[in-house]
């Protein structure tokens, strides 16, 4: 028998990252997966001819130093995507402001919207990129806070330089700081459309967000943005395939109901249809509100403080989605397959009033058959506003009523020339991806949430790890992805990437 055995349980993005890294280094991973589909919150469903994302849809981390292709060079996979020059069109009370990815027409854009106060929105993105660009470097190298072992020290210490000393400043401040020094507070279209993105990818808004994490999420995209034909399970799908090929197993759909002491103080795991496994290791990609659920006893009452604070779902976002198929000549030619809408500026930017439109690619035909396109769309919804069944219900009606409007806005005809409509709130992410009353998206990058205060992969301890985006460092398909490798990192023993 091998002796370093680990299960996984979960394939999100944290979770495949990790099974396939581990078994590719010769560890023996058993992933188990309780859905029907690999992928969790960046897997898809079928609807006849139709294939929908569920959630994720805008491949980051696939430039060269990206962690999604680094991951899939060093596993001998590939994965060929569409780079964009255009991230998004994020469209406010009407207006559209086309996201570039190229950074001088990025600015252009802005020199043209915004002549006023271009030179301090310009000094701002300068700014912000530079502290962007330090800490790149910080996190091409995986480190985690804090390390412990020598390739963590490493990790930490090869991501420092020079230019690391000048991010000192910015160490416990949030993006007000510069918004403010720019004073660029009441310059609304700006302060609209950095809120957007930041909703998207840090969970808050410019006031809240880690100024660290806020400068990395104004950066990303202009590292690249990328469609993925057919969606980013195919990712997903990668990555499952490399831990068979390397001798791995996984099974879904298999729901772990029980982690327990086994023989040997090794761990027993045991599935909803009562068979079990046992392993060295376990890996907990369920969130960190379900894997306290599935612990034993006498660990669940050992839980940190730090752990039990950001367990409590009222700190993270739920989301409501709709999904649509329609025929494609209602959809310009023109048209982006991204789009953010703010409906009414003047109202929060979530539930009705906030979406992230994802349109397929003409002739993406994993995705719909000729003729056709589909569409996701999800909001940012407070789970304590959803709670009666009166309120879920008048809630999705809202959302669904909202976002037909914005669509027949968008694309004029595209209600008489829609084929298939599905809408799903957080009973829906529960019951799909089992996050736990729906939360999605990981926690708030705050200074209260994130990098040193943020729930880390070894934080229950004893062959028990936590990975995925409720993990340091948190946030969207790349966050969970690096928390993957951290956890690759600390049951392999070396240092992999
Ligand atoms: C609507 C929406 C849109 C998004 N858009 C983007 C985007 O465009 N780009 C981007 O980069 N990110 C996006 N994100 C964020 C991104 O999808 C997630 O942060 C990331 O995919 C989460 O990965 P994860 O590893 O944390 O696990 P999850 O995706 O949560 O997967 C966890 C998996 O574990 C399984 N599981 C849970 N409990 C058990 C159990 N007991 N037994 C067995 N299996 C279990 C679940 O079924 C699930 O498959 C979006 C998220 C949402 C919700």
């Amino acid at each position: 028998m091998p002796t370093n055995q680990t299960i996984i349980i979960g394939s999100g993005m944290a979770g495949l990252h990790a099974g396939a890294l581990l078994q590719a280094e010769g560890v023996q991973v058993t992933l188990l997966e309780a859905a029907a589909e690999w992928g969790g919150c960046a897997g898809k469903f079928q609807r006849g001819k139709f294939r929908f994302p569920v959630g994720a849809t805008l491949g980051i981390g696939f430039e060269d130093n990206g962690i999604h292709r680094r991951v899939l060079n060093y596993l001998g996979a590939d994965l060929s995507v569409i780079s964009l020059q255009q991230a998004m069109t994020v469209r406010i009370g009407g207006e559209d402001f086309p996201y570039f990815t190229n950074r001088e027409q990025f600015l252009a854009m802005w020199a043209e919207k915004e002549p006023e106060t271009f030179p301090q929105i310009a000094a701002f993105f300068d700014e912000a990129w530079q502290i962007a660009s330090a800490l790149r470097k910080y996190m091409s190298h995986y480190a985690v806070l804090f390390p412990r072992t020598a390739y963590e020290w490493q990790a930490l210490f090869n991501g420092f330089n020079i230019r690391s000393l000048k991010l000192a400043p910015y160490i416990n401040k949030t993006m007000k700081t510069l918004v403010d020094k720019h004073g660029l507070a009441d310059t609304d279209s700006f302060i609209h459309f950095i809120n957007g993105t930041l909703l998207d990818s840090m969970q808050t808004t410019y006031e809240h967000v880690h100024l660290l994490l806020g400068a990395t999420a104004l950066n990303v995209y202009h590292e690249g943005a990328y469609y993925v034909e057919g969606g980013l399970y195919r990712l997903a799908e990668e990555l499952v395939e490399s831990i068979k090929i390397n001798g791995g197993t996984v099974k879904k759909p298999s729901r772990v109901v029980a982690v327990a002491r086994g023989n040997e103080r090794r761990w027993s795991v045991k599935d909803h249809r009562g068979r079990h496994w046992e392993a060295d290791n376990v890996v907990f990609n369920t969130g960190i509100n379900n894997a306290a659920d599935l612990l034993p006893s006498a660990h669940r009452d050992k839980l940190s403080k730090k752990f039990i604070r950001h367990s409590v779902p009222e700190k993270q976002w739920g989301a409501a989605t709709m999904y649509a198929a329609v025929k494609e000549d209602v959809i310009p030619p023109d048209a982006a397959l991204f789009y953010q809408v703010l409906v009414d500026p003047a109202q929060p930017a979530e539930e009705e009033n906030h979406f992230f439109v994802s349109l397929s690619a003409h002739k993406d035909l994993k995705r719909a058959p000729e003729g056709f396109r589909t569409i996701t769309v999800s909001s940012h919804i407070r789970i304590e506003n959803w709670q009666s069944q009166y309120a879920y219900d008048d809630k999705k009606a809202k959302f669904i009523a909202a976002v037909k409007r914005e669509l027949e806005t968008l694309f004029p005809g595209f209600n008489q020339a829609a084929v298939h409509f599905e809408s799903g709130g957080p009973v829906a992410w529960e019951r799909f991806v089992l996050r736990k009353s729906g939360t999605v998206g990981g926690l708030p990058q705050t200074r209260e949430n994130a990098l040193w205060n943020a729930v880390s992969h070894r934080e229950i301890g004893s062959g028990l790890w936590l990975c995925g985006d409720t993990v340091y460092p948190g946030a969207g398909t790349i966050g969970a992805a690096s928390s993957g490798v951290h956890v690759a990192r600390s049951i392999s023993g070396k240092k992999i990437l």
